[in-house]
């Protein structure tokens, strides 16, 4: 099959959430299992350029209608670690991508409109179809909409979309110029409940909405979150669309990158390790220290790698650090806001905790960090208020590194609290809390600090567990493949 990835991230190029390490983990499986992939993105001025082999111009005259007349893009080539991506550089005054970030401009909207339609023009001037479009969030919503609306009139009607929603939080809620922008045009049809129109925002057209009414087929990143997305506020206010299109709707699981992200093989630890020698682990604890100047001794190292947004529980974060120094263990946060007042709360937060000689505040985005902090941390906390799917908890397991998590999305389907669980004793792996309280959160990690200085041996039994468990994009690759078969045309 050839696999068309329309996607605002791919790891490491473009990357500042899971979606981009979706993007490439996918690709690479469906690939693995005999599939052409081409991952189609915007070229970006803040990508990672060194991870990008043999950028080349694949084709110098792109022209993507744009209101009444057209923008002239270039569509370069290049291998992200093995991956064929081609990036679409538009040459307008608009500036689309060269803004030193991915997003947080006033005109997000129309800049990704801008390459949803940039991407399909691209796919119709290329000789071969795909047979499957996936793509990805808000940004790439009106992917299906253009496909269904105007371009399988024109020479792509046998192609059919896979449209997976990471964050139901952004949902793309923009103005109906974006219909005259498009050339979509008709906003008494596409302003109608059934189709654009925001549910709340009824002058508002909703991207990812689109996205959902014109799919053949709706994933998100996990089955729980799929059932949050449905009956909970989770959805939201895309619950009663999703509920409408509920024969094409379902829950994928993400999987992790294992050539990526393992202990064994890892290039960006000092000492590799597996289960079968586990006392490796320590030599990156012990580099992990020596790199943030943390005190060395017999102390627990608990650690919180993500984006710092509402999403993921800023005050139970920020009561993880003091809880986890009150209680005898060291704290490692890397983190990083977009959002101003968080930013702030939490430079003052690193500011006072400077002199603390167990806790490091890394504030920016760190992928090198990042893995040495998951090999030489002993426990993560991810405290969401909710998680479509998560993928530190998962990349923590496969490093040893216990995770304590919240009751919510994927976070229930990948941890398996030790003391109370439905699964086999041997099957559990972590620490799970349900409320989003301090108390709650309290209670698990003393449970398992306690665990740390009191049963080492149990302790180690229990990240071992961890270890063995697989989150490897193996099952979620066939299952959407099975997807990708079960729409695509007889
Ligand atoms: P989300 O997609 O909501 O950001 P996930 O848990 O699905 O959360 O994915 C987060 C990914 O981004 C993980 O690979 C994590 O290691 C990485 N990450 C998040 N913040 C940072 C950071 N500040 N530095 C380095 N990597 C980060």
């Amino acid at each position: 099959m050839y696999i068309a990835m329309i996607s605002p991230e791919c790891a490491p190029v473009a990357k500042v959430g899971g979606l981009a390490d979706v993007v490439f983990g996918l690709s690479r499986e469906l690939e693995i299992r005999g599939n052409e992939v081409h991952i189609i993105l915007p070229k970006y001025d803040c990508m990672r350029y060194d991870h990008i082999w043999g950028l080349n111009i694949t084709l110098a005259d792109l022209w993507v209608p744009w209101y009444g007349g057209s923008i002239h893009c270039t569509v370069w080539f290049g291998f992200v670690h093995g991956r064929k991506c081609y990036f679409i550089e538009p040459h307008s005054q608009d500036n689309f991508f060269n803004r030193g970030h991915l997003y947080g401009f006033s005109d997000d909207t129309t800049r990704f409109s801008f390459f949803s339609k940039a991407a399909m023009e691209f796919l119709l001037q290329d000789h071969r179809r795909p047979d499957i479009i996936h793509c990805h969030d808000w940004q790439t919503g009106l992917v299906p909409v253009l496909l269904y609306e105007i371009y399988q009139h024109i020479g792509m009607h046998n192609q059919r979309v896979c449209y997976t929603i990471h964050n139901f939080k952004h949902q793309g809620a923009t103005g109906e110029y974006i219909l005259r922008a498009t050339g979509l045009a008709r906003p008494e049809h596409f302003l109608h409940y059934d189709r654009l129109r925001d549910n709340f925002n009824h002058s508002a057209l909703n991207l990812m909405k689109g996205g959902i009414v014109y799919s053949n087929f709706i994933t998100t990143v996990s089955q729980q979150h799929a059932h949050e997305a449905r009956y909970t506020d989770q959805g939201y206010g895309l619950g009663h669309t999703l509920e409408i299109h509920q024969g094409k709707f379902g829950g994928v699981l993400n999987g992790v990158d294992y050539d990526v992200w393992n202990p064994e093989i890892d290039p960006l630890i000092p000492v590799r390790y597996s289960a079968e020698n586990l006392d490796a682990k320590y030599g990156n604890k012990e580099a992990l220290r020596d790199r943030l100047w943390l005190q060395k001794g017999f102390k627990p190292i608990i650690a919180y790698i993500g984006r710092l947004d509402s999403q993921k529980g800023v005050h139970l974060i920020r009561h993880a650090i003091f809880h986890a120094l009150h209680s005898g263990a060291q704290f490692v946060l890397l983190g990083s806001s977009p959002e101003e007042a968080i930013s702030r709360e939490f430079s003052h937060l690193k500011h006072h905790l400077n002199d603390s000689p167990d806790c490091h505040l890394e504030l920016g985005f760190n992928e090198e960090l990042s893995h040495l902090i998951y090999a030489g941390a002993d426990m993560i906390v991810v405290p969401s208020l909710f998680e479509p799917c998560g993928l530190t908890q998962m990349i923590a397991l496969k490093y040893g590194t216990v995770p304590i998590v919240r009751a919510v999305g994927g976070l229930v389907d990948t941890v398996f609290d030790r003391d109370h669980s439905w699964k086999p004793l041997e099957e559990r792996n972590g620490y799970v809390f349900y409320e989003a309280s301090l108390p709650a959160l309290e209670a698990a990690m003393h449970r398992a600090i306690g665990l740390w200085y009191s049963y080492p041996d149990e302790f180690r039994k229990l990240l071992v567990q961890g270890m063995r468990c697989d989150y490897s994009w193996s099952r979620p690759g066939q299952d959407y493949l099975n997807i990708y078969n079960h729409i695509r045309p007889k």
